[in-house]
């Protein structure tokens, strides 16, 4: 069944506009459980209207189809288009009305959203020569097998499966409820190491298996999963007995982590192959720049795009000089181009103007961040500037959470948007306490030390301290 047809069907689940525009936050929202994830056929509701994640099937999108994509987000929602951090793509502002016509020219592009089971592969698998295995092959074979199962296992909206195949753009930062990582065994044969919960470094590592034996037991611990409950994710299992059900394994490579490499800037591909990585401004780009650019990229020699994890998006196709111009060209067009850009440390979402719920502009406050507290911003910690308690831009812990109240801000320290504010400050003192903290930082920073390092040995009472002072 075409998607608009089944989005017609299910419509009715679907809130109205009116609604939505009092709905404070989308976990309210009677269309979705609490902590589903909004997909095309069941939008969330958020303060700009409904929401739809999107992640296709192919790995990336034709030029063609992104502006597709951008095109429909113009006509049917207000335009805003979001990579997220995991890398999906986000369109924003639709309405019960207008998603019917987003689901027709979605199919109508070829853009197949992805349902089941959510497994992320690295962005440049397939590509990249410098990958142990290209990930997309097991995760295909895991899909089918999922799809073959007898009984389709209920597991939690939010499980990920995270198959990493190696190379320059690891998936080792994000969390995963189950993770099979690609490395080369000391006898040169790939194998893959298995883990549970977490980011790579702090996942439970269980076994090191081989292509065969990671299918089956990937599935086994989806059953398992699934018997525990229907919220059931992988920090729930028990890693030590099963980690006993396998041999154990001493190779120098069995859990590795690797080197952290920004998917902003150009990386070359082996001889022939080139890609641009950008990031739209504070990861959110309205579809008009989009177009934009995308005519220019495409004349350029652009003929695919990729999402990728920290906001940004891979463009394919460029030879050498191409990519240098449409790098620069992209700075024009609400991307940033530079991995060390400081706003990539800010995560900030629609905010006030753009949506409904929030309680501030929070764009106008991260061009106060970056003025005022630049010594935060040097890659070590995420600043999160959120309109609300719902956290959009950034649902999990950052070091420092700016959320909108009624009367102000609260500042959470190394929590969530949900997390309790260690103190609320006033409309009119922003750019004070960002001072504070700058200053904070500035003055007891060891040398070679982070702003992160330097906070955490501080710890959070003297945040707290220079967050009251003045
Ligand atoms: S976090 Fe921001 S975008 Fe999300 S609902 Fe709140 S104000 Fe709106």
């Amino acid at each position: 069944m075409a998607l608009a047809d089944r989005y017609r069907m299910e419509r009715h689940d679907v809130v109205s506009r009116q609604a939505a525009d009092s709905l404070a936050c989308v976990a309210d929202a009677p269309s979705m459980a609490r902590g589903a994830c909004p997909s095309l056929s069941v939008p969330m509701v958020t303060g700009d209207g409904l929401l739809v994640r999107l992640r296709p099937t192919t790995p990336g999108l034709t030029v063609a189809q992104f502006r597709a994509l951008a095109e429909t987000t113009a006509n049917h929602g207000n335009g805003l288009i979001e990579i997220t951090a995991r890398g999906n793509l986000q369109l924003r502002g639709m309405t019960a009305d207008s998603m019917a016509g987003l689901a027709a020219d979605i199919d109508r592009a070829g853009i197949v959203p992805e349902s089941g089971v959510a497994i992320e592969v690295p962005p440049l698998s397939g590509l990249d020569p410098l990958e142990v295995a290209d990930a997309r092959d097991l995760a295909i074979r895991l899909r089918r097998e999922i799809a073959a199962l007898d009984s389709q296992p209920v597991l939690a909206p939010k499980l990920t499966i995270i198959i990493d195949g190696g190379g320059r753009l690891v998936l080792d930062a994000m969390s995963a409820d189950i993770r099979l990582k690609a490395t080369r065994a000391d006898s040169g044969s790939i194998v893959w190491s298995l883990s549970i919960g977490g980011t790579a470094q702090t996942a439970k590592i269980l076994a090191s298996l081989s292509t065969e034996q990671s299918v089956t037991t990937v599935i086994e611990l989806l059953k398992t999963l699934a018997h525990i409950g229907p919220n059931a994710r992988g920090r729930d299992l028990d890693a030590a007995s099963l980690r006993a059900g396998f041999p154990s394994r001493q190779d120098r490579t069995f859990g590795a982590v690797s080197q952290h490499l920004s998917p902003i800037g150009i990386h070359r591909l082996g001889d022939k192959n080139l890609v641009l990585g950008l990031r739209p401004s504070f990861g959110q780009i309205h579809a008009r720049d989009i177009l934009d650019f995308l005519d220019i990229a495409e004349a350029a020699g652009a003929n695919e795009i990729r999402t990728a994890p920290e906001h940004s998006l891979l463009v394919l196709g460029l030879d050498g000089r191409a990519a240098q111009d449409i790098q620069l060209m992209a700075a024009k067009h609400g991307f940033r181009t530079r991995a060390d850009d400081p706003s990539n440390h800010i995560d900030v979402c629609s905010g006030a103007g753009a949506c409904a719920s929030a309680f501030y502009p929070t764009k106008l406050a991260a061009a106060d961040v970056l003025d005022k507290a630049p010594d935060l911003l040097d890659g070590s910690l995420a600043v999160h500037l959120s309109g609300c308690r719902k956290g959009c831009a950034h649902p999990g812990k950052a070091a420092i959470t700016i959320v909108g109240a009624p009367t102000g801000y609260g500042i959470v320290v190394n929590g969530s948007a949900l997390s309790e504010p260690m103190a609320y400050i006033g409309k009119q003192e922003l750019k004070s306490v960002l001072a504070r903290m700058n200053r904070l930082v500035r003055n007891n920073k060891g040398a070679g030390e982070s702003a992160e390092d330097c906070l955490t040995r501080l710890g959070a009472d003297a945040v707290v301290t220079a967050l009251r002072q003045g």
